[in-house]
């Protein structure tokens, strides 16, 4: 569907798309040609607020002056070199990833899935070599509800139906526990088990924050039946919960974190896997890789965001608002919202059916100029850039309250 109030050429624009793309999205009926900090640019020069950030990939803002700067510099000098050579820029960008890690080494990739196929193949290495699990016999846990990205392995441990249906035959090697249930998990881990993978907040699922203790649970779980805690913090690291990473909100530390999103810079897809040397240490040369990983651009934009983060002001400013956006989103129980969950500067809203479902309620926000998706039927997803402003919040969440009592109004 498209606005009517759409230029010619704004409808062509999407129309395009519709032809020649593949229909694996059903986007908002609006074409951006350009973006700025919190904000995005249609072709006929409306302005919406960013309350997406790519699903938490433009952390810091589009087009970022420093992080473009960078950028151009680096572009100008060397980009791709392959993994053939040492490039002289990787070094101090996986130094500084690691060392925010708190970790010894780094594997650098490209998408968030790439990262969780690699962790779940050093996984597997890990257990066969260093826990002596017998070779093909090794499972890793994973969590009903889970989102770890789309290659066939990673959807192989999906539950969501929309996900696999006439996808099959899938990767074996997986159990999948209730999230938040310790004793299942605990139910679930046997001699074969090398790896627990867990999102410490299930993003696509709906923003759902886990219960009290379990994170630190599931470390206990996974020291105590030698196991490795591999923490996907692709959409909930780097700020967006208003700490480097959600775990250290749960004061525990995973043996591995994969990375990726807001890891980019919003200027290119920048993915790792970060760990100690007695896990990472088990891939030897030929046995993973990738063509792009770890590439020159992206090890400049990486250590720009790693130097980015290290000085908390990210962070800080997703506690600061955060606090604001969960009051004011608090007081929208009872006015259309059922729940609200989240942490920082990211919240799922549930929307009461009553009033239509997330998806209505986003198209309601674009007419007035907020950029929001839904999540799983009822829930709409809000993940501004963390360098939005106390005001463009306040305006995004006025919006919503509008958006809300029109459509109570028309229900
Ligand atoms: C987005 C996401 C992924 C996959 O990242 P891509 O870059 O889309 O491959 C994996 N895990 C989590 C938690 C994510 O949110």
């Amino acid at each position: 569907m498209t606005d009517p109030q759409q230029s010619a050429a704004q409808q062509q624009s999407i129309a395009r798309i519709e032809t020649y793309a593949a229909h694996n999205y059903h986007p908002l009926p609006v074409a951006i040609a350009s973006g700025s900090g919190a904000w995005l640019t249609d072709v006929d020069g409306n302005r919406y607020l960013d309350f997406l950030s790519a699903y938490s990939a433009v952390n810091f803002g589009h087009s970022n002056p420093h992080l473009i700067q960078v950028a151009t510099e680096q572009l100008g000098r060397l980009a791709i070199t392959s993994r053939a050579v040492y490039a002289d820029n990787l070094g101090p960008f996986l130094e500084a990833l690691t060392t925010l890690c708190g970790k010894q080494m780094a594997l650098p990739m490209n998408t968030g899935v790439e990262a969780v196929e690699s962790a779940l193949k050093i996984a597997r290495k890990w257990g066969y070599q260093v826990k002596g699990v017998p070779e093909g016999a090794a499972t890793i846990i994973v969590m009903d509800g889970n989102f770890h990205g789309r290659t066939i392995s990673v959807v192989s441990f999906s539950s969501d139906t929309v996900a696999t249906t006439e996808f099959g035959p899938f990767t074996p090697g997986f159990v999948s526990v209730p999230f938040g249930d310790l004793d299942a998990l605990a139910a679930a881990i046997d001699d074969t088990t090398v790896a627990i993978l867990v999102e410490p907040i299930q993003g696509e699922a709906g923003v759902i924050t886990p219960p009290p203790g379990y994170l630190s649970g599931v470390r206990e779980l996974a020291t105590r039946h030698r196991v490795l805690m591999i923490a996907d913090e692709i959409q909930s690291g780097l700020g967006r919960t208003g700490t480097t990473f959600y775990c250290e909100q749960a004061g525990v530390i995973p043996d591995l974190y994969l990375l990726g999103k807001a890891l980019g810079g919003a200027i290119l897809p920048i993915s790792a896997v970060v760990g100690d040397a007695d896990v990472m240490g088990v891939l030897r040369p030929g046995e993973h890789g990738s063509t792009f990983g770890g590439n020159p651009l992206a090890a400049a934009v990486g250590l720009a965001v790693v130097e980015l983060l290290q000085t908390g002001e990210m962070q800080a400013r997703s506690r600061e608002l955060g606090t604001h956006l969960h009051t004011r989103l608090q007081s929208l129980l009872g006015h259309g919202v059922t729940q609200v969950r989240g942490v920082g500067l990211w919240a799922g809203v549930d929307i009461d059916p009553a009033l239509g479902t997330g998806r209505d309620i986003g198209e309601r926000l674009l007419s007035k100029g907020v950029i929001a998706k839904d999540t799983h039927g009822q829930t709409l997803r809000l993940a501004p850039p963390l360098v939005i402003t106390a005001d463009e919040l306040d305006l995004a969440v006025d919006a919503l309250t509008e958006a809300l009592a029109e459509a109570a109004a028309q229900g």
